[in-house]
C-alpha cells in the first residue's frame, strides 16, 4: 500500500484494531478503521489509500511550519550520529540543550531567565506546579499548595495535569483527583449568562477574572500556590481571553502572592503572531509551560521558562538541597537539536508573521458563514479559529448531545478532504503557519459545506 510499510490498508486497520491503543479512543464504537496517514507536505497529508488532506489543525496544534522539512531530520540525524543521549544530570550537559534554552529565553518575554526542558505539555505543566509549590515552600510559605484552573482549560492528563485540567470527562475514569487542584469559571463570554443582558466580551473577562480573586479570598491567599491559564483555550473550544482579562488576572496575582503560569503548549513559538501569546496584552507571566510548537511537532520537546522570580529561587537553594525534579529526557540532545532547526526556520521564513496574517484572513473567511442559521459563534485569535454550531442562535440553545453534531460536521470535512478536530459542537481549527492562502480559503468552503451538510442549513 505504501512507500514505507508491505502492509495493505485492511492489514494495517486490523493490526491496529488488534495491537494498537489509541489515546481518547474506543475501538468498539467505531466501525471504520483508522485514517493512516503516511506522508506529508506543507499543510498536506496524505493517506495510506491514496487520499490528500488538508491538515487544518496542524495534527494537533503542533506541526507550525508545515510537514516534509528535511532540515528538522537533518539536524536530529546529525545529532543522534554524534550522540546517542547525554544526561544532563550529574553535572553534564550538551550542546542543543544549551542552545537551544539560550535562544528560548531570548525570544520569550523580556523577564523570563531560564529553561527547565520535558517531553511534553503534561510534563511542562508538572514541573510548573511542582516549581510553584516549591517557591513557596522555599519563601517559608509552606502553606501555599493550591493551584488554580479554568473550566474547559487542558492542561494534559498525567495526575496533576488532569487535576488541573477543566473538561469533567477527563476526570470521570480516574478520580479522586489530586489535590488542591480547583477550579474557577473562564472567560466564556458566548456561553456566559451576562451576554443575554447585553454584556460585552470585556464585562465578561473582568468578571471572571474577578472569579479568581473570590476563590482566592474564600480559599485564603495563604493557601494559593499558582493560578495557570491558556491565553486562548484551545481543546476546550479556541476561547481567547477577551481584552483587560489577563492583566486583571495578573493584577489579582501580585495583590494576593500567587504564582501565574502562562500554559503555551498551543500558543507559544508563533501561533498568535507573536512569539508567545500574553505578549499582545502586555502582560507576562512567572513561568511559561511550551511544548508542541516548539518543534513543531517533529519529536516529542516540552518545558517550561523561569521568569526572574522563580529563576532566582534556584539560583539562591541552599548548598546542601538541589531543584529535586527531574526526567531522564529533561534536554534531550536531538529533541533540542531539532528545536533549535524548527526555530530557525519560523525566523528565516517569519513564520510569526505569517500566522498572524493567515489568522486574519482564515477568521475573516470564516464571517462569511455567518449567514447559516446554526452559525453560533465564530471566533479565535490568531491561526486558531472555531464556530460554534448551535440549533438556535437567539437563545444559543446547543444541539442534543445524542446528535452528535460537531462530531458529524469533523467527518464530514475529512470526506471532503480536510482534517479538523470538535470539542461537541465546537469545531476547531489551526493549520500549519505555511499554509497557502488557497488552502486557508479551502478550508473555510469546506467547514462551511460540512456544517450545512450536517445541519441542514
Ligand atoms: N496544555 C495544553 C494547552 C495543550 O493543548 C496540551 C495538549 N493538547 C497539553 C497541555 C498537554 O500536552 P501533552 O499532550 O504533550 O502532554
Amino acid at each position: 500500500m505504501t512507500d514505507v510499510s508491505e502492509l495493505t490498508v485492511e492489514e494495517a486497520q486490523r493490526l491496529d484494531h488488534q495491537f494498537l491503543i489509541h489515546p481518547l479512543h474506543n475501538a468498539a464504537q467505531t466501525a471504520d478503521g483508522p485514517l493512516v496517514l503516511i506522508s506529508g507536505r506543507g499543510s498536506l497529508v496524505r493517506s495510506a489509500d491514496g487520499r490528500e488532506f488538508i491538515d487544518g489543525l496542524s495534527e494537533l496544534w503542533n506541526v507550525n511550519i508545515g510537514h516534509g522539512r528535511g532540515e528538522l531530520a537533518e539536524a536530529a540525524a546529525d545529532q543522534m550520529t554524534r550522540l546517542a543521549f547525554v544526561s544532563n544530570y550529574n553535572g553534564q550537559a550538551n550542546l542543543p540543550a544549551i542552545e537551544l534554552a539560550e535562544k528560548i529565553v531570548s525570544i520569550a518575554y523580556p523577564s523570563m531567565r531560564s529553561v527547565f526542558f520535558a517531553s511534553g505539555g503534561a510534563e511542562a505543566n508538572e514541573s510548573a506546579f511542582k516549581l510553584a509549590r516549591a517557591y513557596w515552600k522555599l519563601k517559608d510559605k509552606p502553606s501555599k499548595t493550591k493551584i488554580f484552573s479554568r473550566r474547559l482549560a487542558y492542561h494534559g492528563v498525567t495526575y496533576a495535569a488532569m487535576s488541573a485540567t477543566g473538561m469533567a470527562n477527563y476526570h470521570t475514569q480516574f478520580g479522586p483527583l489530586a489535590p488542591d487542584f480547583l477550579q474557577i469559571e473562564a472567560p466564556y463570554w458566548y456561553r456566559w449568562d451576562g451576554w443575554a443582558e447585553g454584556k460585552t466580551p470585556e464585562e465578561c473577562g473582568a468578571w471572571a477574572a474577578d472569579q479568581l480573586e473570590q476563590a482566592i479570598l474564600r480559599e485564603g491567599p495563604d493557601t494559593v500556590a499558582a493560578f495557570i491559564a491558556e491565553p486562548v483555550q484551545g481543546a476546550g473550544g479556541v476561547i481567547p481571553a477577551p481584552d483587560g482579562y489577563f492583566r486583571r488576572i495578573r493584577e489579582i496575582c501580585d495583590r494576593h502572592d500567587v504564582l501565574f503560569i502562562a500554559d503555551e503548549v498551543i500558543t507559544g513559538y508563533g501561533r498568535l503572531g507573536t512569539w508567545f501569546g500574553l505578549e499582545r496584552w502586555g502582560v507576562e507571566p512567572d513561568i511559561v509551560s511550551f511544548a508542541k510548537g516548539v518543534t513543531s511537532g517533529y519529536i516529542p520537546l516540552g518545558g517550561i521558562i523561569l521568569g526572574e522570580k522563580v529563576d532566582q529561587l534556584l539560583r539562591d537553594l541552599p548548598k546542601q538541597t538541589a531543584w529535586m525534579h527531574a526526567y531522564t529526557y529533561s534536554g534531550h540532545a536531538t529533541a533540542c537539536a531539532v528545536g533549535l532547526a524548527n526555530i530557525r526556520v519560523i525566523e528565516r521564513e517569519g513564520l510569526v508573521a505569517r500566522a498572524g496574517e493567515l489568522g486574519a484572513r482564515l477568521r475573516k473567511g470564516l464571517q462569511t458563514l455567518d449567514s447559516l442559521p446554526c452559525a453560533g459563534d465564530i471566533r479565535g485569535l490568531g491561526l486558531m479559529a472555531a464556530v460554534e454550531v448551535v440549533a438556535d442562535r437567539k437563545t444559543r440553545e446547543s444541539y442534543p448531545e445524542s446528535e452528535a453534531v460537531g462530531t458529524r460536521i469533523v467527518a464530514a470535512a475529512r470526506d471532503r478532504g480536510v482534517l479538523i478536530r470538535n470539542r461537541q459542537d465546537v469545531v476547531e481549527m489551526a493549520p500549519p503557519f505555511s499554509t497557502t492562502e488557497e488552502q486557508i480559503d479551502r478550508i473555510v468552503e469546506v467547514v462551511g459545506e460540512a456544517i450545512q451538510s450536517v445541519t441542514g442549513g
